[in-house]
């Protein structure tokens, strides 16, 4: 199967003190000093975030920092939402907690409702789960797709075939079907043995000179139907994938016409399409589901996250075809998985009023509108950046990726921590954007991700990117 193995001594670090926007402090501090929290690094203290409203963080020593990524394109109507909050509270003074073997609830059903119910467009998607994390919605849709053959008899579906340069969750699950190897690393030996990984649909690093898009996907499908035959289609469980790529590769859409070829050769040997929208999904790209923009496809699973509570809430959903629901009738008719906080009333109801808000304000019509032109203002602000290799993405989600020469798009070395170092610039002059390290491989490659909130104003786009360009060129600045 073909997994990357690497050497553990190039593990890319991602808590790295240049890759994140921490205060670092150089020597352990004496025990007193120390945190009780166990912060992603041991040796740094992460900001301390006092109050935030709007697209603003207010940090504790009194800086304002616009915050033009959510987090990780998670703060989709900004931060200090009141009519969210309310929300929360009446749901807390209501029904705070039940169990879902016994009792459910009106918030996590009309939550359900709000996504899957959609008057005019015939997705096919027909039952939600909710869960605490991206990463326990992808585990669940990776249970839910084996226990879908479990049930139909064919228990000799065991695999799954996943892509390279992806992001699914860091549970051992969803990392097993990720693609990040540098965050594998520290678990070889311990992840699942039963996952394929196909390339990724990457054009900006692997579409050949040579070949126009549509070549380039027929060789990316090629390459698929060539790992499924070796495999045995028969053995495959699911195909998982990112619509448009997130925190790996930088908000990349896959080439024109990849996905319809992928759902084709999905449904030419029975497997399962999982898409991935934790990321793209619930509006991000200018259509609620990120798919919409790919065809006609349908896709028998699909996780969504990040988006769906909007940072009010630690929420994640999986949503199922019908096929699936069939499935499950034909056999036992109870999905063989749950969680103590599944379908939990509260985060429902924080979830439910963020998408009541999203709807209402047209917010995903603004997103599709202005999506151009935020991508025009970053294309401008960096047009003829000397080490900007690409820009993309679609919606209220772009990328800049970074490379020390552009004609080889040679990525800098990792040591270099290019992408971190421009991210901590833009942050010294208040501007939070998301960095990634890795693009290219997992190891070397840099990119920054701009995402800000569906609601968050021209100017604040704009203030963004130009303090973004003005933090690149203080980095080259320093190196040349
Ligand atoms: C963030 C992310 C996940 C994991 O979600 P968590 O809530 O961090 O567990 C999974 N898939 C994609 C595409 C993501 O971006």
């Amino acid at each position: 199967m073909a997994e990357t193995i690497v050497e553990v001594q190039e593990f890319v670090d991602v808590t790295d003190s240049t890759n994140s926007l921490a205060s670092t402090t150089a020597s352990t501090p004496p025990l007193e000093e120390q945190p009780f929290l166990l912060h992603r690094s041991l040796n740094e203290r992460p900001h301390t975030v006092v109050s935030a409203s709007g697209s603003y963080l207010t940090l504790d020593n009194g800086r304002k920092i616009l915050d033009a990524c959510g987090g990780a394109a998670v703060a989709i109507l900004g931060h200090g939402n009141t009519e969210v909050a309310t929300a929360v509270s009446n749901q807390m003074s209501k029904v705070s907690y039940v169990h879902t073997l016994s009792y459910g609830t009106n918030s996590s059903e009309e939550l359900a409702k709000c996504i899957l119910d959609t008057p005019g467009f015939d997705h096919g998607l027909v039952k939600a789960f909710f869960v605490g994390s991206g990463s326990e919605a992808n585990d669940a849709a990776m249970k839910m797709a084996r226990q879908y053959w479990f049930e139909k008899g064919e228990t000799q579906r065991t695999r799954f075939v996943a892509r390279r340069q992806a992001y699914h969750g860091n549970t051992f699950g969803a990392m097993s079907v990720s693609g990040m190897v540098g965050r594998k690393v520290p678990y070889q030996g311990v992840l699942m043995p039963n996952v394929a990984l196909v390339s990724a649909a990457d054009a900006f690093h692997h579409r050949r000179a040579d070949e126009d898009e549509t070549q380039f996907v027929e060789r990316l499908v090629a390459e698929t139907e060539a790992e499924l035959v070796l495999l045995g289609p028969d053995t495959v469980i699911s195909f998982i994938g990112e619509t448009v790529s997130g925190a790996a590769l930088g908000s990349m859409p896959a080439p024109k016409g990849y996905w319809p070829a992928i759902r084709k050769l999905c449904d030419k040997y029975g497997i399962l399409l999982h898409l991935d929208e934790v990321m793209c999904g619930t509006g991000r790209l200018g259509t609620y589901f990120a798919f919409e923009q790919e065809g006609d496809i349908r896709p028998d699973i699909v996780t969504l996250g990040k988006g769906l509570g909007g940072g009010y809430a630690p929420i994640a959903g999986m949503l199922i075809n019908d096929r699936i629901v069939q499935g499950l009738r034909q056999g036992t008719s109870a999905f063989n998985h749950g969680h103590t906080y599944q379908a939990h009333p509260v985060t429902c109801a924080a979830s439910l009023a963020v998408q009541r808000i999203v709807k209402r304000e047209g917010l995903i019509e603004r997103v599709a509108k202005l999506g151009p032109t935020l991508g025009d203002m970053v294309r401008t602000a960096f047009a003829g950046a000397k080490y900007v290799g690409d820009i993309r993405g679609r919606g209220f989600f772009w990328s800049v990726e970074f490379v020390k020469d552009k004609s080889t798009k040679q990525p800098f070395a990792s040591s270099l921590h290019f992408g971190g170092l421009v991210t901590r610039a833009a942050f010294d002059k208040g501007v939070a954007v998301y960095p990634g390290a890795g693009t290219v491989d997992g190891l070397v490659g840099d990119h920054v991700t701009l995402a800000p909130a569906y609601n968050a104003t021209v100017k604040e786009m704009q203030l963004a990117v130009t303090t973004l360009r003005i933090a690149y060129d203080a980095i080259v600045e320093s190196l040349d």
